[in-house]
């Protein structure tokens, strides 16, 4: 017999984790305290312009698929995904460009083919059931020859040690490692592992959803009211509800508690232990980002659908933003111009672009009223000279932007923290794992939980989740 299952959040990982469950036959309800499903993939419109401001491309799109093929349907039939190539088109200080070519050439082979057993390891230990902590791996069925791929989790190999090893030009290191940025960790802190992350990209392609991102989650909201799961908006969870060790259903704020055999909670795990459960979480956070929206006037033919703007001093930017806490003077500006993809996102001739900055987690000092128009000025004078726009400015018709401190309050990220929390060291490998230790009947999914950040991965928790959940149901281990 199917459980009942309140799912709290409709992000990538809630959304995932509703249409599986919903698959295998449970009864689901999806809430959601936004009058909208996407979580941070949303959107901004106006005067003719339409801005993802959130996430933009997607990789592994087999994750998503797979969501689908639970219900017996093709993602083909419901997205399209517009294949990038170049992938990214890189921007140095001195003048210099480079493209980031999809499938890779001959300067990137060694890497992917080394990266490959990366990615195999990664896949093994991580994305196939859950893993919460290094003694989850002591199984026998994981455990097994070959070991080489094991040395990917060795401390010390980090993602920047491994990109050196196999690529000798400086600038073209700078943007591989500039791939694992959905982990939020500096290269030289992340597991040589994260580097698995920018292989998949580069051999497996990188896409734009018609529509934009959003178009992913809409049409995942769709296939779950198809399975009749029940979504229930701008609908916030005030706590979970527990009674010995086990979670029995969810308080809406300002509402009764309902029921549920079981829960998911797609909101940032440390949030939702500390606000939700009440048994703490104080993990460090990963980096938080600027969003800077600019409907332009005009569309810059030079630039690649996704673009990125190296800062002259990365090693100074890194230190900056995860040392001390502080914004880089000459920070790395990640443009997405995707009219060439996708011309409804902005009027004939223009342009949506999305200017991607990070910055450090919201630190008790950070005034991001008193903050933005000065680093407003520095982002737009480095597109200017490094990005050769020299007329944007007064090409812009329509400007929005997001900072830290809306991604805190408008989420509930921990410190605005987008990317869950920090992949520094083994923290890279062993998030918060989709089974909570904390509550017997709660399961975590989403970028925060089990196997990290990025939309591919959040669809994966969210499998990984449900899978677990329904396991667990089946086993009759739920309750225990
Ligand atoms: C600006 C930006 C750009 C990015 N670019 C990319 C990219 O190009 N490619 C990529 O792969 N990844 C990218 N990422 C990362 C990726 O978007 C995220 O890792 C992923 O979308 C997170 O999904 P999630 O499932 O964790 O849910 P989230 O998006 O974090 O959503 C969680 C949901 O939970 C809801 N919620 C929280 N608390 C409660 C409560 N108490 N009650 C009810 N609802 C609640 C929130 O309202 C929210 O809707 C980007 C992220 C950002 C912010």
């Amino acid at each position: 017999m199917g459980l009942r299952i309140g799912i709290i959040g409709a992000g990538f990982g809630g959304l995932a984790a509703s249409c599986v469950l919903a698959a295998r036959g449970h009864t689901v309800t999806l809430f959601d305290r936004a009058a909208r499903v996407g979580g941070v993939a949303a959107q901004f419109e106006s005067h003719g312009f339409r801005f993802d401001t959130g996430p933009t491309s997607l990789t592994a799109p087999h994750f998503l698929a797979r969501i689908f093929e639970e219900a017996g349907r093709k993602l083909d039939d419901r997205v399209t995904l517009v294949r990038l190539d170049p992938q990214e088109r890189a921007f140095f200080d001195d003048g210099s460009t480079r493209d980031l070519i999809a499938g890779g050439d001959e300067a990137t082979r060694t890497y992917l083919e080394t990266g490959g057993a990366l990615r195999q390891a990664r896949e093994r230990f991580f994305f196939k059931r859950a893993i919460g902590r290094p003694r989850d791996l002591l199984d026998r069925d994981l455990v097994q020859p070959p070991f080489a791929d094991l040395l990917g989790l060795l401390p010390g190999s980090s993602v920047a040690s491994f990109t050196r090893r196999h690529v000798g030009d400086p600038q073209l290191r700078v943007l591989l490692e500039s791939l694992t940025r959905d982990n939020g960790s500096p290269p030289a802190r992340m597991p040589a592992l994260l580097a698995s992350g920018a292989v998949t990209q580069i051999a497996d392609g990188i896409y734009h959803p018609l529509g934009g991102m959003r178009a992913v989650a809409v049409a995942l909201e769709a296939l779950l009211r198809e399975l009749g799961g029940e979504v229930r908006l701008a609908t916030a969870i005030e706590k979970i509800e527990q009674v010995a060790g086990k979670a029995i259903g969810l308080r809406i704020e300002g509402g009764p508690t309902l029921q549920f055999d079981a829960v998911v909670s797609n909101a940032n795990s440390t949030r939702t232990l500390q606000d939700l459960v009440g048994t703490g979480g104080d993990d460090e956070p990963s980096c938080s980002a600027l969003v800077l929206c600019l409907g332009l006037d005009q569309r810059y033919e030079h630039l690649a659908h996704r673009n990125a703007l190296f800062s002259a001093d990365r090693a100074g930017e890194l230190s900056a933003i995860f040392d001390h806490g502080e914004l880089a003077s000459d920070p790395t500006c990640y443009v997405t111009a995707p009219s060439r993809s996708d011309p409804d996102t902005a009027p004939d001739g223009g342009e949506a672009m999305q200017v991607l900055v990070q910055v450090p987690y919201l630190r008790p000092h950070h005034d991001w009223h008193a903050m933005w128009p000065s680093y407003r000025r520095v982002i737009l004078d480095r597109l200017m000279r490094i990005g050769g726009m020299a007329d944007l400015e007064s090409r812009i018709v329509v400007e929005h932007h997001l900072t830290p401190q809306d991604f805190h309050d408008r989420y509930r990220l921990q410190n605005g923290a987008v990317y869950g929390q920090s992949s520094d060291g083994l923290a890279g490998l062993f998030k918060a794992g989709v089974r909570s230790r904390q509550l017997a009947g709660l399961y975590l999914a989403g970028g925060s939980a089990q196997p990290g950040a990025g939309v591919p991965m959040a669809l994966l928790s969210g499998w990984l989740a449900a899978d677990t959940l329904d396991r667990d149901g089946r086993s009759g281990t739920l309750a225990i």
